[in-house]
């Protein structure tokens, strides 16, 4: 895991939602009662800046605006320490354009730097597509960057094609920007997005014109680079950033039958990089290397989060054996040697983190650490590039020497 002095700590702050939609990762509803008292956010957020390594805190849940107030204060007390506050929502507050002006304009006031609303089939039975455009237009009549989260159905195996830095590429050239030329450039890297995506935004009556992939805003941000943040000022600003991710039978969505699964032999190894990036605290101060469907396992926390001891947590994070494991070498690596010991693992996976919940919801931590102890002792090339802080390459054959490097 790379250290990175600014990265993100993720707070589930709470797990109640207005919506049950069918997918949830984190089996959130309208019944469950999960919250984490607000003087325990607070002294997280004390600790997140004293730690040094966060510059913002993200709220996950369940639907944190449920209780605006509570992420008022957070958003208040976040800003006084130097720390950026960004939330995910259903959008379920915008009535209409005005009442959602209400309802966010003090939360923008506080210091809310990011508001990403997320969209999906299964979101829709809970919160119509009208709220979601309202919700749009509030954030950006209050200054915010528009964002919408899409998840789609995976149709194969196989990784989607990387998709390339336009600036790294040679497409998006930072002194030759017009508004015309952005917006073919935008129409061009459509492209390489899958088109379920863009038939969600049809869904929700938001056209593509209006929306920029969020690896071209990535790429600009990236470029540190004054042109390119008034590219991103001028041309990004006023559009909606569609972020693109796949639904997984994971979660809630592990009951559901018409998500698509694949024997493990059709998947590829991928190393898991959300692992110990971004820790997640749960509302009972549980702490896990990634906000995915491993925080539905309690037994397998990393360690707990008390008085604000951000530091601690981060540190027993990065030395997590498993999470390292998933980090460097990827579950489906865990999952094909102890299956071919004879141990009792599905043959079908929907996702990585499908991978992942199959192996945390069938052994203890123990029993996790002492397998990658014996995998390591079976392929010790693989602890050699880890660590050395590196995913392994399977197309680096010579490992003799590379390890005497
Ligand atoms: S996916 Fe989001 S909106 Fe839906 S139940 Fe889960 S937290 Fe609530
Ligand atoms: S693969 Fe595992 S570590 Fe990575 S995001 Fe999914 S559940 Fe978390």
């Amino acid at each position: 895991m790379t250290r990175r002095r600014h990265q993100t700590l993720v707070l589930s702050y709470t797990l109640t939602c207005n919506a049950r939609c069918a997918h949830c990762v984190s089996l959130a509803g309208p019944k469950v009662k999960r919250r984490m008292p607000l003087a325990e956010a607070l002294e997280i957020y004390t600790g997140a800046a004293r730690s040094g390594l966060f510059d913002t805190v993200y709220l996950t849940g369940g639907e944190n605006l449920l209780h605006r107030d509570d992420v008022l204060e957070l958003c208040r007390h976040g800003t006084a320490l130097g720390l950026r506050t960004e939330v995910i929502s259903n959008g379920f507050w915008a009535l209409d354009v005005e009442r959602g002006l209400a309802f966010l304009a003090p939360l923008v006031e506080a210091g809310l730097s990011t508001l990403q609303i997320s969209i999906d089939h299964h979101h829709l039975p809970y919160v119509a597509a009208p709220r979601v455009r309202h919700a749009l237009e509030v954030v950006r009549r209050l200054g915010l960057q528009p964002q919408l989260c899409t998840a789609i159905d995976r149709k194969e195996p196989a990784p989607p094609p990387e998709i390339e830095d336009p600036i790294q590429a040679g497409r998006l050239r930072l002194d030759q920007v017009t508004a015309e030329s952005f917006d073919a450039l935008v129409a061009a890297e459509w492209a390489a997005i899958d088109p379920d995506v863009e038939q969600l935004l049809v869904l929700y009556g938001v056209p593509r014109s209006e929306c920029v992939p969020v690896h071209v805003k990535s790429s600009l941000l990236r470029a540190g680079d004054p042109r390119a943040e008034a590219i991103v000022a001028r041309y990004v600003h006023p559009k909606i950033v569609v972020h693109h991710q796949y639904t997984g039978p994971v979660g809630r969505g592990a009951t559901l039958e018409a998500l698509p699964r694949w024997h493990v032999d059709q998947w590829q190894d991928e190393s898991c990089h959300q692992a110990g990036e971004s820790p997640l605290v749960t509302a009972e101060g549980d702490v896990f290397p990634c906000c995915s469907s491993w925080a539905n396992e309690p037994q397998m926390r990393t360690t707990r989060c008390s008085g604000g001891n951000v530091e601690e947590i981060t540190h027993a994070i990065r030395q997590d054996p498993i999470a390292r494991f998933m980090h460097y070498q990827g579950p489906r690596q865990l999952v094909v040697f102890l299956r071919a010991q004879g141990h009792d693992l599905p043959e079908q996976y929907g996702n990585i983190c499908d991978f992942c919940s199959s192996l945390l919801a069938r052994f203890s931590r123990p029993q996790l650490e002492a397998f990658i102890e014996q995998y390591y002792q079976d392929q010790p090339h693989r602890r050699t590039f880890a660590t050395r802080g590196l995913v392994f390459d399977a197309q680096v054959q010579d490992h003799e020497a590379f390890s005497s490097i």
